[in-house]
């Protein structure tokens, strides 16, 4: 293992990062502090580098089995991982599914809204700047630090990883609303994914209830950062043992669910007789038993029809009608 010098070669907002015995061979430290807003807004997030070390470490080994390359080499302590050297491209490389942040902000749309197709954008790392939004011919005409093929190959290689990362999260019950990554070349001219991949560069929704569990809890003073960064780690690892077959996409689908409730035969319904009634002296004759009940319309998910049948009929008996003295039917359709 390569020895490790004292001396940071630069020093993020978030990491530091050392040169080692080997030439093309960096060591990261993963700092607890946290910046917001261009560094506007500092603080500490306790845990959070060995969080966000464990975290990238884990994340980088799943993109490298499915053929991304990447200058993680190995985690060597609980904050630090050993990385190759990469000259960086100053681009903020960003992949947006749902509308948040700073896209809401330029466009005045609300945020939540799942966008029609996933969206690569390209800003300036520069903070001075404030981090610009940028044209392809800004950066290749105006900038000139990449051009048309890299972009390209960036782009590509971006809407893959988002395609991993989506099916990944969804089947630990987490939305990827977006994330930032940043690219280098390394010294044979291979472009590698570098940086880091943690809850600081990603926006992170629990898929059920939709609460944030990145770093816009920092960001809007939401309370419990640490725990969010600890519930990641924890559906991280869950994800790489396959521990949840309830979320996953691939066994199940939702069903649509019609339910009607109607009082049994022999079963007095006053409302029923009111209405009969009301008919009746309307001049409508003809009518007779006539019974109220409701329908109840809801979706289901489940890994066929047949285990949506028995959880509804369950449901039935349970709760949604009273046997004694109600009768009900369920139909079941696929919903897509
Ligand atoms: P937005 O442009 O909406 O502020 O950010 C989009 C995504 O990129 C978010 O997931 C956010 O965390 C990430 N991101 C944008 N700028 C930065 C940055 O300067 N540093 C980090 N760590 N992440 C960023």
């Amino acid at each position: 293992m390569p020895s490790l010098s004292t001396k940071p070669i630069y020093t993020g907002k978030a990491k530091d990062i050392f040169e080692t015995e080997e030439e093309n061979t960096l060591r990261a430290f993963f700092r607890d502090s946290a910046t917001a807003f261009n560094a506007q807004k500092k603080g500490e997030i306790q845990n959070k580098g060995k969080i966000n070390a464990t975290i990238s470490t884990l994340l980088f080994q799943l993109l490298e089995e499915h053929g991304i390359k990447t200058h993680f080499i190995k985690q060597i302590s609980e904050n630090e991982l050993l990385i190759k050297r990469v000259k960086i491209i100053p681009l903020e490389v960003i992949v947006r599914n749902i509308t948040a942040g700073s896209l809401c902000k330029r466009l005045g749309i609300k945020e939540g809204r799942v966008l029609k197709s996933p969206i690569v954008e390209f800003s300036y790392k520069d903070d001075a700047l404030g981090d610009p939004l940028l044209t392809r011919s800004y950066i290749i005409n105006a900038l000139e630090i990449s051009d048309e093929k890299t972009l390209n190959q960036i782009s590509q290689i971006t809407l893959k990883i988002n395609e991993i990362f989506k099916d990944f999260f969804l089947k630990v019950g987490i939305k990827v609303v977006d994330f930032k990554l940043e690219y280098g070349f390394d010294k044979d001219g291979d472009l590698l994914l570098a940086d880091e991949l943690s809850p600081d560069n990603f926006r992170f929704w629990d898929a059920k209830t939709n609460e944030k569990l990145d770093k816009d809890r920092f960001r809007q003073d939401l309370g419990n950062v640490e725990g969010a960064y600890t519930e990641m780690l924890k559906r991280v690892k869950e994800g790489l043992n396959n521990k949840n077959p309830q979320f996953s996409i691939l066994n199940s689908q939702f069903f649509i669910v019609r339910v009607q409730v109607l009082p049994k035969k022999d079963i007095l319904d006053p409302q029923g007789q009111a209405v009969e009634k009301a008919l009746k002296s309307l001049g409508y004759n003809e009518v007779k038993d006539l019974k109220i009940g409701k329908e109840i319309v809801f979706q289901i998910n489940s890994d066929s029809q047949q285990h949506a049948q028995e959880k509804v009929k369950e449901m039935c008996d349970k709760l949604l009608a009273n046997p004694v003295i109600e009768d009900y039917t369920v139909e079941i359709d696929s919903s897509y």
